[in-house]
């Protein structure tokens, strides 16, 4: 239906209906173009385990490079992408060079490390979604337990019944799968019972407040008991400072991610980072 609506589009704009959709169709065209001209790339930020304050897996994070505008966050242009059609093609593009760079990282010896990749809405409807994953991973010569595909539960709403059995076939497959912005949207405790997902991502919007804000805190409290009566990891987003840490660790968060160890940064500063030895997290210092 993204492409019904992309057709709508263009039929409004040739009557010339509306200068928002004209806009809309000329930023639709510059994400095309960038894409095909390899204008989109991708930042890589560390999740960081709190036991033993090692990297477990990195996210990719989307940007696109414009010559003119310079780096476009993804929410300018993802849900423009999901609305034209487009977000199948970046999807794909994403899973590909995500993979392409792990495999470079794992040959370079980083072999233990894993890839977290966000996926939208219109990917998870796609029955081909699993295959096409499994390819890619065949491709890269990399194996199902080293990747993990980050979904919303809004997404996963959008078509529960289809998305499930997506997702549970990825799972199959060895796919590890997390809710991601937990706590945020639609959220609903059914989805934490029907959708095979090994961690939770505590949205950044509690996380900001748990070293100040009782109701934050508490719920995140609430959703760390939650994921571990549940077996699951839990993840924290959006750790801007030493206080907040403190805080997580002391209700037992597994994993903490956020400008406080390091911000998003591009493949090769990741590994030189990664490479160092250096773990700036671990006394207290942020890189980048
Ligand atoms: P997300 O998956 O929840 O990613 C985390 C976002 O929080 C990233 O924003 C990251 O840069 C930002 N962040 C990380 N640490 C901190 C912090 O300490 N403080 C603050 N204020 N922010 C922090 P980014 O890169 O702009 O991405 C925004 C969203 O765009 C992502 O949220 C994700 O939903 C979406 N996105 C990014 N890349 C992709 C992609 O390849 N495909 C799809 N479908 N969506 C993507
Ligand atoms: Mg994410
Ligand atoms: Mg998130
Ligand atoms: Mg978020």
């Amino acid at each position: 239906h993204a492409k019904a609506q992309g057709r709508n589009r263009l039929q409004r704009f040739a009557l010339g209906l509306d200068a928002t959709s004209a806009l809309a169709l000329l930023q639709e065209n510059r994400l095309r173009e960038a894409l095909r001209a390899g204008r989109l790339l991708l930042h890589y930020q560390p999740l960081i385990d709190l036991d033993s304050g090692e990297v477990r897996r990195v996210e990719a994070l989307v940007r696109w490079n414009d010559p003119v505008e310079g780096l476009i966050p993804p929410e300018r242009f993802i849900p423009l992408a999901e609305e034209c059609g487009l977000i199948d093609a970046i999807g794909a593009w994403v899973v590909d060079e995500a993979l392409r760079q792990l495999a470079e990282w794992h040959r370079q010896g980083l072999d233990w490390l894993k890839m977290a990749v966000n996926l939208s809405a219109c990917q998870l409807e796609s029955r081909e979604l699993p295959q096409a994953i499994a390819e890619a991973l065949a491709r890269h010569g990399l194996r199902p337990s080293h990747l993990e595909l980050e979904i919303t539960e809004s997404a996963a709403l959008r078509d529960p019944e289809n998305a499930a059995q997506v997702l549970t076939r990825l799972n199959g497959m060895g796919v590890a799968l997390a809710l991601d912005d937990f706590g945020t949207g639609y959220s609903s405790l059914s989805h934490l019972k029907l959708l095979p997902v090994a961690s939770l991502k505590m949205d950044r919007s509690f996380v900001r407040g748990i070293d100040s804000d009782p109701e934050d805190a508490a719920i995140c409290a609430a959703t760390i008991a939650l994921a571990h009566e549940l077996q699951l990891n839990v993840v924290a987003e959006g750790v801007e400072n030493a206080s907040q840490l403190d805080k997580l660790k002391r209700l037992g968060c597994d994993l903490v991610q956020g400008f406080h160890f390091s911000h998003p940064l591009e493949a090769d500063r990741l590994a030189a980072l990664l490479g160092s030895g250096a773990r700036p997290w671990l006394n207290g210092g942020a890189a980048a």
